[in-house]
């Protein structure tokens, strides 16, 4: 605990007066471009591999990096989404999973999750991506996981859409969803590429989206 006071130190010391001008401008209010989805990983900090300044992303993270479905009891996952997309205006979501990812390692190992009760329950949600990753039948475990990161993002963006006013943003050409996975171990990016239905390299395809051009129309008839 004591890292984490003086890193509090450090900050007002050395990091806070460096951007004293952005921290003033973001004191009366926040403008972020994107909605970013990530697993609580300890390894993955969105802000690092995006090089974002505070003010710029907007942050959800949990076990998974996972999104339930829309339903009759939204919960924070939900909310924060609404907020994001409706008070917020963000133009674009990133769901972000990670390599050597534990929970995802649980899903792909069929792991005993039964002191986890919590946990169990909450990786429901990527039911349909365990499906696919099972009739795969993968004989590597590093290829399962691997396959069921990808897998998970990819169920992920369907349950997104789920959410009223992410259908409605998407209809109306206002909002790009973008699936990654991020390699601890490479500082590499993969990007889902929705029109080729696979995944790609972010730095060869920088434009990949995961909505793909299908959802880039205006909602007019
Ligand atoms: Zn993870």
């Amino acid at each position: 605990m004591q890292d984490l006071v003086d890193g509090v130190k450090k900050f007002q010391r050395d990091a806070f007066p460096e951007r004293s001008a952005l921290f003033r401008r973001l004191a009366a209010g926040q403008n972020p471009q994107a909605l970013f989805i990530a697993c609580s990983d300890s390894r993955v900090v969105p802000e690092l591999i995006t090089q974002c300044e505070p003010g710029e992303l907007f942050v959800i993270r949990n076990a998974g990096n996972i999104v339930p479905p829309y339903g009759p009891e939204p919960g924070g996952v939900s909310a924060t989404i609404e907020y994001a997309v409706v008070a917020l205006g963000v133009s674009d979501v990133v769901i972000c999973g990670h390599s050597d990812c534990g929970a995802m390692t649980a899903i792909a190992t069929d792991a005993d999750l039964s002191a986890m009760p919590a946990v169990r329950r909450w990786l429901g949600y990527a039911d349909a991506a365990k499906a696919i990753n099972r009739a795969h039948g993968h004989t590597c475990v590093h290829n399962g996981v691997n396959a069921m990161v990808h897998d998970n993002v990819i169920a992920q963006l369907v349950n997104i859409r789920t959410h009223p006013c992410v259908a409605l943003a998407l209809s109306q050409g206002r909002l790009s969803l973008h699936g990654w996975v991020y390699d601890i171990g490479s500082g590499k990016v993969g990007a889902y590429d929705g029109d080729a239905r696979r995944f790609v390299s972010l730095a060869d395809h920088p434009h990949a989206c995961a909505s793909g051009s299908a959802d880039a129309r205006d909602g007019s008839p």
